[in-house]
């Protein structure tokens, strides 16, 4: 573990630290005080970080750093050649990297900018051939400018691949080995990852020289606080449910998860019905519509954002306190990226899931994922059968009530009187929350390693349950280490 406990123990230059001060950062995250010194000393990283841990600014700050000997102020294109590259899955996350990246570095001469897909390659081209030091990039838009032989990549001395698992995820692992055959091979490489899969482990091994292996910590570990609740529904019923979590809980913000395209477009119909403002944010929409959705969000203007998993990755929404699962996902994995949208940086996040009978087998999956039993929380007009609650995996025992009373009927619209099982579409019911918070979920961030020392997971978990004085293990899956690879 490290002992940096300041920005300024970490050897970054005065500009950086200003750059920093200027955030309102108080000290480094977990990951940035392991990961910024090897970053500095030109070492090659292997990183399990994800988005909410402040993983941008542990390689922005230090890559920035190695590149300051080349600021200048010169026109001469010739003189900003691109020097670091990072490859980022999505549109939306490239353009959130670049602004850290302009964030950082204002008080640094160095040019950068972000290419993508889904936009005119003309203004792209433009900004290239001025010249820049740090090319944010999607990997597709990126073959699109070597193919074109707009863009020139033999001066790279640092590469990043951020989000490396989505990116294989998303099939680009082709597209990521064309461009690698292209960088020369002394430059430093660092990618990041959420998850380990072989794939990665494989793309490493090629990748990367010596490579440090950090595990960062979970982003429990960096002050915040996320409560998982499961809410056991029938399928026909989840709109209704959701819209009564959202008049509840008085949720101005919430971001919503679907699994199709589809799926998001109907749910915003059903939600604007009940005068919830919703728009959704997937494939089908252009990058204008993207960025819209996603502004209007941010700004207020929209009260619920319906996303489907990819349109979501790296969503970065300052104090989002909802995440909802509308659908439970496919890939276990997407629902760490999911919560990940709450939470951040130290607020408070919650991550509530619909779940019914059919998501049975995607619901195991993700607590297998997670070591945990999520809480199963009943909300009143809303039960299912009991043989649902046996059909799901190990409920029992772990379903509570949501502090209601057993009388209250169902539907929220207790301010005009409807006691219907169907919430009216209306915009004026305000009761107050009232969920409980399930502490395994506010228990210190502890290392899977020592918790391993202790018995069977299971049982550990089972007790903390019962007590709210144990830890707990991180929400974190440990990557499988090739040891002889670091030798
Ligand atoms: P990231 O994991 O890079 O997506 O960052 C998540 C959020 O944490 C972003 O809003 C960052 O601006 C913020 N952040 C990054 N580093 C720090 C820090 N040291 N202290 C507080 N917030 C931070």
């Amino acid at each position: 573990m490290s002992d940096i406990t300041a920005f300024d123990q970490l050897n970054l230059s005065d500009q950086l630290l200003r750059a920093i001060a200027d955030q309102g950062y108080i000290k480094p995250t977990p990951i940035q005080a392991q990961v910024i010194p090897h970053i500095l000393e030109g070492k090659d990283i292997m990183g399990s970080a994800e988005t909410g841990t402040g993983k941008t600014a542990s390689f922005t700050l230090p890559l920035l750093h190695r590149l300051q000997p080349y600021e200048n102020s010169s026109t001469s294109p010739a003189k900003h050649p691109i020097r670091a590259l990072i490859l980022a899955p999505t549109r939306e996350l490239a353009t959130q990297i670049h602004d850290n990246v302009k964030k950082y570095g204002k008080y640094l001469q160095l040019r950068s900018t972000v290419i993508y897909g889904g936009v005119s390659i003309d203004p792209q081209i433009k900004e290239l051939q001025a010249g820049i030091e740090v090319l944010v990039a999607t990997p597709g838009r990126l073959l699109d400018h070597i193919e074109q032989k707009t863009i020139n990549l033999s001066k790279i001395a640092i590469l990043v691949l951020d989000e490396a698992d989505r990116m294989l995820d998303m099939g680009f692992l082709p597209d990521i080995k064309r461009i690698l055959m292209l960088l020369s091979p002394q430059r430093q490489s660092l990618i990041f990852s959420a998850t380990f899969s072989e794939e990665i482990k494989q793309l490493a091994d090629k990748l990367l020289k010596q490579p440090i292996l950090i595990e960062a910590a979970k982003r429990n570990a960096i002050n915040q606080s996320i409560s998982h609740i499961v809410h056991l529904v029938e399928p026909e019923r989840k709109h209704e449910l959701l819209v009564q979590l959202i008049r509840q809980n008085d949720l101005k913000q919430v971001l919503i998860f679907v699994k199709t395209k589809q799926g998001a477009d109907r749910l915003v119909k059903q939600l604007t019905r009940y005068e919830v403002m919703a728009t959704a944010i997937h494939g089908d929409k252009n990058q204008q519509q993207r960025t819209q959705a996603l502004n209007d969000f941010k700004e207020g203007k929209i009260q619920a954002l319906v996303a489907t998993d990819v349109a979501a990755r790296g969503l970065d929404i300052e104090n989002l306190a909802y995440v909802i699962n509308f659908e439970l996902p496919t890939v276990p994995e997407d629902y760490i990226h999911r919560i990940g949208r709450t939470g951040r940086a130290g607020s408070k996040g919650n991550a509530i899931s619909l779940v019914s009978v059919n998501e049975k087998d995607l619901l195991a999956g993700i607590e297998k994922l997670l070591k945990t039993k999520l809480t199963v929380e009943k909300v009143n007009g809303f039960e299912v059968e009991k043989s649902v609650h046996a059909a799901l995996p190990q409920t029992a025992g772990r379903q509570r009530y949501n502090g209601k009373s057993p009388q209250q009927k169902p539907g929220l619209d207790r301010h005009n009187g409807s006691h219907t099982a169907k919430p009216q579409p209306t915009v004026h019911a305000r009761n107050k929350p009232s969920r409980t918070i399930d502490p395994i979920f506010t228990q210190p961030y502890v290392p899977m390693a020592l918790v391993k020392k202790q018995d069977a997971t299971d049982k550990i978990t089972q007790s903390i349950h019962k007590s709210n004085k144990k830890a707990i293990p991180a929400l974190f899956v440990p990557p499988v280490i090739d040891k002889h690879k670091q030798e």
